[in-house]
């Protein structure tokens, strides 16, 4: 009886923690990886120290995500959303060739 009792207990405790992370997990977004086909059309790069200028002359030293008008992020997050990657977050660091420059 003793026994069967903490078994319910620990089962109860460990749904209740599994569904606490599920939820967590549901909360964030997943990082926006190179490989993405949206993101290779494109050509974002998580760090923008890596966009092949010879595609993309138009890249600048400096242009990073974090200035960009599209980027959600808060001044010394790593990464963010951006608008033009729905529910993905693109690194603070990142580029691609739908950058503005913050107004
Ligand atoms: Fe980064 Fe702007 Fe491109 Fe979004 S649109 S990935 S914030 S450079």
């Amino acid at each position: 009886m003793q026994t069967s009792r903490r078994y319910f207990l620990i089962v109860a405790a460990s749904l209740a923690s599994t569904a606490v992370l599920q939820t967590g997990a549901r909360a964030v977004a997943p990082e926006l990886s190179e490989s993405d086909p949206t993101a290779q059309a494109l050509g974002y790069k998580s760090d923008g120290a890596n966009v092949d200028t010879a595609k993309y002359p138009k890249h600048q030293a400096g242009q990073v995500c974090s200035n960009c008008q599209f980027y959600q992020g808060k001044a010394g997050d790593t990464s963010g959303a951006c608008t033009v990657f729905s529910g993905k977050l693109v690194s603070a660091r990142g580029w691609c060739s739908a950058y503005m420059k913050k107004p």
